[in-house]
This record gives structure tokens, sequence and C-alpha cells, in this order.
């Protein structure tokens, strides 16, 4: 696991002045990877350092690097984030030493000031080219909820606090921050009916997740273990996994969600590092009250610190906000260390342990991530009562569901005593109008 070092020291500052600002999600403590572009310039991977990113390319042609060094930028220069994660967790450590250390240090600023982009004029893709994605089930709250309006009768199925549930989705719908989506068509059957129609999704959600992006793979039939599971983790990013519910409801049973979540998935631009993450870290403990996990599960560091703290929010601009002027407005705050039921190592162990082989780029969801109050749930099903009980904005307006020109942004910061506060930026998307059907 990623200890503290000297790139958390919060006496820590960089020359990028706006690295500063009170509030900025990308102090020199942070130093996550994106995948950016200024025009029609190609592609380059970024390291975001308060409202610039650090092209790393340029970076690598111009800053006086170790040989060693040059040989973990070399990749990175060429534009492939896969192929540096592929390197493992102490390549990722020793880049971020040196990226820190030129950061702060006055005398690299004339060599790598001219290497800094402005993000405001940057285009984002998504982080990595993500192979398989696998989305979870670790929000026990979120479970519960959605078990109460799916099956009053049985909410939390049987296996919930024993497996780590999870569906294998798709990866090619996985859409940058940023990236508006058409709403979706699909099978629905409305109540009472005999039959289903295809028609625009009426019951268009979000899920607010975290993403995990795997480094380091495994090969066929060598599973990872619970110990060794965060070393091939590369970070983590926002998800917001969009959902059908009428779709959904209609569909799932008996192999789970389909077309009500392939259409549209958005991520952040920006992926921290585990090490960004080392002082966020919580201790991870089951009620006594609930089984405790089979052995393969269990583990030392992951008890003692497997969980991460990071708060979480979800805020919408409708429409008419936006053509008013008005600010978007935060629907929940939650906390992925209180709404998860398993950690991250927990997934890639589980994930694993029957011979999966994961390679760089695979992206794991989390799993809705609602708190434990009703005010904390990370969906609209849950905030509604499955479209039941409306809210209501501060312009009047109300929602069930995602309404077409809705933007819903994800956010997510740590904080706590001790460190210097980093965020995940924003994770955000707006809905078109169903496209005419053919
Ligand atoms: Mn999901």
């Amino acid at each position: 696991m990623s200890e503290r070092d000297a790139t958390h020291d919060p006496a820590l500052r960089s020359w990028v002045e706006s690295a500063q600002a009170p509030g900025c999600d990308f102090p020199i403590q942070n130093l996550p990877f994106g995948r950016v572009r200024r025009g029609d310039q190609p592609w380059r991977i970024g390291v975001a350092i308060g409202d610039q990113a650090l092209d790393l390319r340029l970076a690598a042609e111009r800053g006086r690097w170790s040989g060693a060094l040059r040989a973990l930028l070399h990749p990175l220069a060429a534009g492939d984030l896969n192929a540096f994660m592929a390197l493992g967790a102490q390549a990722r450590r020793s880049l971020r030493a040196a990226l820190s250390h030129a950061l702060a240090d006055r005398s690299a600023q004339a060599l790598l000031a001219p290497c800094l982009l402005p993000q405001s004029q940057l285009e984002f893709d998504v982080p990595c080219t993500i192979g398989d994605y696998t989305d979870f089930y670790v929000g026990i709250h979120h479970a519960a909820a959605v078990g109460r309006l799916f099956r009053p009768d049985a909410p939390l199925l049987p296996n919930y606090k024993w497996v780590p549930i999870g569906y294998h989705g798709r990866a090619s719908t996985i859409l940058p921050s940023g990236r508006p989506f058409v709403r979706p068509h699909g099978q629905v059957r409305p109540a009472g009916a005999d039959a289903p129609l295809l028609q625009p999704t009426a019951r268009l959600d979000y899920e607010l997740e975290m993403g995990i992006v795997i480094g380091v793979g495994n090969p066929p039939g060598q599973p990872i273990a619970l110990a060794q599971a965060e070393d091939h983790v590369f970070g983590l990013a926002l998800f917001n996994d969009w959902s059908a519910r009428d779709v959904q409801a209609w569909e799932y049973q008996p192999l789970g969600p389909f077309l009500a979540k392939n259409f549209a998935s958005t991520v952040s631009p920006w992926v921290v590092t585990l090490d960004a993450l080392a002082p966020f870290r919580r201790a991870f403990s089951r009620s006594p009250d609930d089984p405790q996990p089979l052995p393969y599960l269990q583990g030392a560091d992951n008890a003692a610190r497997g969980a991460f703290d990071v708060q979480l929010e979800v805020w919408l601009q409708t429409a008419a906000m936006r053509d008013a002027g008005l600010p978007a407005h935060c629907l929940s705050r939650s906390n992925f260390a209180d709404a998860a039921y398993w950690t991250v190592a927990q997934l890639v162990a589980h994930h694993t342990v029957g011979g999966c082989a994961l390679r760089p780029g695979d992206l794991f969801g989390s799993g809705t991530l609602s708190g434990p109050a009703p005010e904390q749930a990370g969906s609209l099903l849950e905030l509604t009562h499955g479209g039941s009980r409306p809210i209501t904005l501060p312009t009047g307006e109300q929602r069930r569901f995602v309404e077409d020109g809705d933007t819903v942004t994800l956010r997510g910061f740590c904080q706590r005593p001790g460190a210097v506060r980093i965020g995940f930026g924003a994770c955000s998307a707006t809905v078109l109008p169903a496209a005419p059907q053919r």
C-alpha cells in the first residue's frame, strides 16, 4: 500500500500559483493523470496542477530528468497511459516524486512553464484505453433501498454480505466527462400493459460511483491475493453509470443489467493515483452482526486502512437554470468509505479469485455510493422513491428522473486535518433528446 512521503507534505508549494488557490482540486499533493488535447493538436497525457495541465510530452523533452525517469516518461510522452500504468506502483511513485520535485522547484520553472496547458482550453478524453469494464454493487445503502423498491419482501438478497456483487459491462460506451449523450430507446412494459413497447426511457437516472482503474494485470488462472491487490490498482476517478430504470425493471431478471446500463457511462478526466490518496485512508470493518468476509477477502492492511475517505457530491443544472444563468443545485452528498460494503482491494481479489485476467486500463465501477441517510442517496431512484415523490429544485422545477437538457455533475474530494485537500475535478454530462425512432 502507498505510504505517506515527501510528496504529501502540507508545506509543499508549487511555482504554479493556482495550485495554492483555496478549494483547488489539484494542489501539488494530488498530481492526477488524464488525456488532454488543445485545439487540433494530438492527444497528450497530462498531469493536473492548479488550473493547468503539465503536458508530459513537452515535459519529457524539456525537463532535466535522469535516465531512469526518461524511461518512465517514454510511454507517457507517446500518449500511452496504459503502458505507463502497466509498469506498476513503484514506477508510478518514482515519477510522482520527480514531478512533485520539479513542480515545487523554482529552478525548474523556466524549463517547464512552457509545458503547461490551461485546463479551460482543453478537451478531455477518457483517461486511458479501457479494455474491460465491470460494475460492482458495493453501496449497501443503495442496494437495500433499491431492493425495497424492486423486492419489498427481500431487499438484500442472501448473497449480498458474502459476495461482492457485480456484472460485466461494456467499455465501448464509456464517455469522457463533458460529452453529451442521447436519451436511449429501450424495451419497457408500462404498468398494467400486456406487452412491452420500444420507446425512449422515461426513467433516466444517474448513479454516483467511483471508478477504479487497473494498472497492472494478471495472467489467466493466477488470482491476485488481497495483500497484493492494491499493487494492481492505478487510481480512482469519478464515474456516473447512467441507467434507464424502466428498461432495467423489465429486463434485469434473470441475468442482470443489460441495455439499461450500456448506452452511456461518464468518467471524470483525471485519475487520482492511490499514492495521492495515501493520507485519506480509513479502516475497514464489519459490524459484529454481519458475517465476516471469507478468508481470501480478509487481511491486516485491508482492515487497518483498506477504505478511502472520499467525499462525493451530485449536482444538477437544468436547461432552464442554465438559460437563466443559475448555478447547479446540489442534490446529495455521500462518502465512499461510508457507503461501500467492500474495499477496492477486496474487489480486485474477488474479481480474480476464479482465475479471471485483468489488464491495464480495465475499469471497475464501485456501484452507487448512497450514504446511510435518505438525503445521501446516489441516484434519483432513491431520492424520489422510485419516482413517486418528486424533488423540487430552487427554480420550482420538479424532477422524478433526469430530463432532456439536464446536466448532471459528480464531484469528489478528500479533506482531513494534517493533509492538503485534493479533488477529483468534475464528471459531467448533458442529456440530449431521444433520436427519432427508426
Ligand atoms: Mn452502476
